[in-house]
């Protein structure tokens, strides 16, 4: 069984993002950029697969600038065996990351897709969704424990009351909850072993797709500053503040 785990180049989740100054959206000229963790998370699961031996190959694809390979060379440091570039310069929106992963899975005929529940940067949570509906295969989303069983696969959920697990035919889409695994440390002889792994690049226009933005980013702005706490003498006085000041009571 194959395994295809899309990734994403994002921020990285420890730097702290500025807006724009024309609000247009976030600067990243400079920034430090990394796998978004939720893909991190989906690549150590299909390792797990193919250690287990349910998996026979892991494929990961990225859509996004040339720079994309160093997040497809991390993945194949973490095992995977082989990468795809889909090579474009364009804001690329979910539903064209959706329909440029659709042509690969065309092309690859993967029996599972594991993608992250989101992106950290765009906080969509669309695409697995929305590639699920274009291949008309089952998905579960939010993934807490995976098991394939036969030619079908368990999945365990994150759902608001607690956890739900569902059977679904393979072949299908997932997508990761934080729960599901830790993923590994990368290690250097892994990081060398992957320089050497094939890494295959493709043009959106190769696999047939118009990736033309169908949203318009109206505006992006800061969170609202915190502004200075007070201390109090006494209970009282909080008590009368947040009665009188805050209304909270
Ligand atoms: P989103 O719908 O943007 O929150 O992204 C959800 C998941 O879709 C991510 O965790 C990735 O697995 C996948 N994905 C989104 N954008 C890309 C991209 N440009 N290249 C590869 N995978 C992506």
């Amino acid at each position: 069984m194959k395994v295809l785990v899309p990734v994403k180049r994002v921020v990285d989740y420890n730097v702290k993002v500025r807006v724009k100054s024309d609000g247009s959206g976030v600067d990243v000229a400079n920034v430090k950029m990394s796998m978004n963790p939720f893909d991190e998370i989906a690549v150590e699961e299909a390792m797990r697969l193919k250690e287990g031996g349910k998996a026979t190959e892991v494929i990961v694809v990225s859509c996004g600038v040339t720079q994309c390979q160093e997040t497809l060379r991390t993945a194949m440091a973490i095992g995977a065996d082989r990468a795809v570039l889909v090579e474009s310069d364009a804001d690329l929106q979910p539903l064209a990351v959706a329909k440029l992963i659709k042509a690969v899975v065309d092309k690859e005929q993967p029996q599972l897709v594991i993608l992250g529940k989101q992106a950290i940067d765009d906080d969509c949570n669309q695409t697995g969704q929305m590639l699920a509906a274009l291949l008309g295969w089952p998905q579960a989303t939010f993934a807490s424990r995976v098991s394939i069983e036969g030619d079908r696969v368990a999945v365990t959920r994150e759902v608001d009351g607690g956890l739900e697990t569902i059977s679904l035919a393979l072949p299908a889409v997932i997508t990761t909850d934080l729960r599901l695994n830790e993923p590994r440390y990368v290690t250097l002889p892994n990081i060398m072993k992957a320089k050497k792994k094939p890494l295959e690049t493709l043009k959106p226009a190769d696999l047939g797709v118009d990736v033309a933005p169908r949203l318009k980013t109206l505006k992006v702005s800061e969170p609202p500053k915190r502004t200075a706490g007070v201390i109090v003498p006494d209970v009282a006085t909080l008590v009368a503040k947040l009665r009188n000041e805050a209304k909270v009571i």
